[in-house]
């Protein structure tokens, strides 16, 4: 109520709770111009009339062209198979298409069967509407960049949007016009294995991703022939799964809802996202796939959302596992009356909703709004007048979409520690006489792992891996490489640690490749332990017994515990899944022909048992450093917040990553150190104060730095987080160069949302800090005044 009296801010122009859906529908534009065309309008009235209610419901569910794959059913009927007849039942795909039941397929690739199932659907079916054909190309088709979490490592949207448009065009060849992706769930545990699919930690650094996959897969024009619709998932916040512990439930306030992990969406929204999917978690009790709350207040009516919902697959026949449906119609009543418009693979939609309709449960013009906007989407994309994938098709990694896929992989990559060998200078780069090298490790020549997880579309010839590279580097340079594996990924054995040893007592350096398999993050890949898989530390252990120079590249689909590593080794890389240049981006970085730019977009811990932990975190009464406890009597510390066996701080922090040269922060300074409220509040202000820092490059050698900016806000009626990131900037700066760079912080940057759901700002005080991590020194100060 306070905050209510103080003022609403329009931060996010509809950001008010509409209490009535129509009035929302009426007052907020449309999210994707092209969607609300006139034009369109018109073809799709005039296809819904002809349409029988089989027909309707044919674009309402969506199937993969192997049929039911055998996971569709609830718990119950796992456990006495058969109970549900349609839940075993495999479809005829073709059948179905060629009958007008099945209006669109998922992860059906490739020219030849999607142009023959696309043939059944125009030249067969009554009405001929065309297919859509999604697929989770995720982090490229046969070109791939580094896995999400990477990507974000490089803060750089722009090469986000230039990497989703070539996937796109890619893919477009083979078929796919639809790509699930991009996932913008929030994860701020390491342990849920679908972190690798996503951004990381921060809402401010996922909306810029989010964006900048949706620029580049739609280009602002669907029906453009290398256009794709996105589909922006899972909504949502899948990424605060319980314990890290794969599709548990989720539980928040709204406040925290919007702060944190809405923001990516909405930006997707505001991009134009032509689709979203709705997620397998429950949110306050109520699963996404049944929450009108998300789908309808939120999505439609405040944001004005005017594609398809699609559900995430079987999710809702899961409303059954939930325990919110006691049989199938409940579940298909729940899910399409939330506005879940299409049924991924639950069979519902199509086995329920007639007698639903039938029986007035669902209405007919829910099921026609439903129908409505999947069309739009089919019409917007142009798939009527181009049905056909028709240009050569892209069957391997495209030569000209190397460099590109290559330099992601440099920018993605981050230098984690990078220390001197016996004094001196650090270790990396490697000066160029260090030719005699021992590779070591499981994932130094294993192309599979290299392209990350969901990498189906991929091509294991194509990816060159850290042991290709490096031979060829040799090879040239007149040096030698010696190869031993050591161990295996989840290894047990320590039969291979006296080679790896041997290799490296007889080597100017060694280079060991470590860490997961692609399949221990992604979708089912929570962890509980956090730790380099299987044996593989042991042979770090052994390895550095020799005393020789080393280096760690972690490849990981997630932040993994390396406090032996970071005691012990001189160097680390930590280098995702970088993709199909993996190798050649890797040795680049090695011999200094590309400098580490990267920074962390998740927290490393120093133990598991610090998740979640995140740079963003709120204050405690008791905070660790800078609170005189004194009057509690209690003279020792130990009564403030914190562990009693590991540090509270990140090893690495969020925005942390070196470089081969170093940068400098001066001159931070704010434009004007107060602005009264009523400014503050005046409608949708972009630049209430500027922030300015002068960066120099101080090092020897021409680098890139991301320049972050962080807020915290001081006084206000809600806790807020101890610091945020409300800005960054990549700036690319010869050795002695220095460049003013500037923040402007506006509205969105300095409100909150309090649990009514608003965007407020109050009178309050401002700290804001410029730097290369999270924990920026260089600071400034403003209030807002009353
Ligand atoms: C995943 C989604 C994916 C879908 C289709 C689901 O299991 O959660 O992310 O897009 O399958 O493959």
């Amino acid at each position: 109520m306070v905050l209510l009296a103080l003022g609403f801010l329009g931060s996010l122009q509809n950001a008010s709770a509409q209490t009535s859906r129509e009035k929302g529908r009426n007052a907020v534009p449309s999210s994707n111009s092209q969607l609300a065309s006139p034009e369109i309008e018109r073809r799709v009235d005039d296809l819904l009339r002809k349409m029988t209610l089989e027909e309707k419901l044919g674009q309402l569910v969506q199937y993969s062209d192997s049929g039911y794959n055998g996971q569709a059913q609830t718990a119950e009927e796992a456990a006495s198979p058969g109970k549900n007849p349609t839940a075993h039942q495999p479809v005829d795909a073709m059948e179905l298409v060629s009958t007008g039941r099945l209006g669109s397929m998922l992860n059906t690739v490739g020219q030849t069967r999607t142009n023959a199932l696309q043939h059944a659907a125009v030249e067969k079916s009554r009405l001929h509407i065309p297919l859509m054909f999604g697929a989770d190309i995720i982090h490229g088709y046969k070109t791939t960049y580094p896995i999400p979490l990477g990507l974000a490592a490089t803060f750089d949207p722009e090469l986000v949007t230039s990497l989703a448009h070539i996937s796109a065009s890619e893919a477009r060849t083979g078929g796919v016009d639809w790509f699930y992706s991009p996932m913008v769930d929030i994860s701020r545990d390491p342990r849920w294995g679908r972190t690798q699919e996503g951004a990381g930690e921060d809402a401010y650094l996922g909306a810029a991703m989010a964006r900048a996959y949706v620029r580049g897969y739609q280009q602002g024009d669907l029906s453009l022939p290398t256009s794709v619709a996105a589909c922006v998932k899972h909504f949502a916040a899948y990424g605060e799964a319980e314990a890290g512990r794969e599709y548990n439930t989720t539980d928040m306030s709204e406040s925290r809802l919007r702060q944190v992990y809405l923001p990516p969406y909405k930006a997707a929204v505001e991009a134009g996202a032509a689709t979203i999917m709705s997620a397998f978690n429950a949110l306050n009790g109520v699963p996404a796939t049944a929450n009108a709350h998300l789908l309808q207040d939120i999505l439609r009516d405040e944001w004005g959302f005017n594609g398809f919902v699609v559900s995430d697959y079987t999710a809702v026949m899961e409303l059954r596992n939930h325990g919110i449906a006691l049989d199938a119609a409940t579940a298909a009543r729940k899910a399409i009356m939330a506005g879940v418009d299409m049924d991924m693979m639950s069979h519902y939609y199509d086995s329920e909703l007639p007698g639903l309709i039938k029986s007035g449960q669902v209405p007919m013009s829910v099921v026609d709004e439903a129908v409505r906007r999947v069309l739009r989407v089919k019409f917007a994309l142009g798939l009527f007048e181009h049905p056909y994938a028709e240009t050569k098709e892209v069957t391997a990694a495209v030569p000209e979409h190397r460099p590109l896929v290559r330099q992601a992989a440099e920018e993605a990559i981050v230098l984690l520690q990078n220390k001197p060998v016996g004094g001196g200078s650090p270790l990396l780069p490697l000066p160029k006489y260090m030719k005699k090298i021992a590779l070591i490790g499981p994932l130094a020549d294993d192309a599979g792992e290299m392209t990350g997880s969901w990498g189906m579309t991929t091509r294991d010839p194509d990816v060159v891996t850290v042991k290709d590279a490096l031979e060829q580097r040799m090879k040239q340079a007149g040096g030698s490489l010696t190869y031993a594996k050591g161990t295996e990924i989840s290894g047990t054995s320590d039969a291979g640690f006296a080679e790896a040893v041997e290799a490296t007592k007889l080597a100017d350096v060694a280079v060991l490749a470590l860490g997961e398999t692609a399949e221990m993050s992604g979708e089912g890949g929570s962890r509980a332990y956090l730790d380099l898989p299987g044996n593989q530390e042991q042979l770090l252990e052994a390895v550095a017994s020799t005393g020789r120079p080393m280096i760690l590249l972690v490849f990981s689909g997630r932040p993994l515990v390396l406090d032996w590593a970071a005691k012990h080794v001189p160097a680390i890389m930590e280098a995702w899944f970088p993709g199909t240049e993996a190798g050649n981006a890797i040795a680049n970085l090695l011999y200094g022909d590309a400098v580490p730019s990267g920074k962390l977009p998740m927290s490393f811990p120093r133990a598991v048992g610090q998740e979640p932990l995140y740079y963003n975190q709120f204050p405690t009464g008791r905070p660790p450093v800078g609170v005189d406890l004194s009057h509690s009597g209690d003279g020792d510390s130990r009564f403030i917040s914190r562990y009693v066996d590991v540090p509270n701080d990140a090893l690495f922090p969020f925005g942390f990553g070196l470089s081969y040269t170093q940068f400098s922060y001066e001159n931070v300074a704010v434009s004007r150190h107060a602005v009264p409220i009523a400014e503050a509040r005046r409608g949708e202000a972009r630049d209430l104060v500027t922030v300015t820092v002068t960066v120099k490059n101080t090092g020897s050698r021409e680098g890139a730095e991301v320049v972050q900016c962080y807020v915290r806000n001081l006084g206000a009626s809600m806790e807020q987080p101890v610091r945020s990131l409300e800005g960054f900037e990549r700036v690319t700066l010869k050795s002695g160069e220095s460049r003013q760079v500037s923040f402007k912080l506006g509205s969105s940057e300095l409100s909150f949302y309090n649990n009514a759901g608003h965007a407020v700002i109050e009178p309050t005080n401002y700290t804001v800090w410029v730097g290369g991590s999270s924990t920026a020194e260089a600071h400034d100060e403003f209030r807002i005044t009353p």
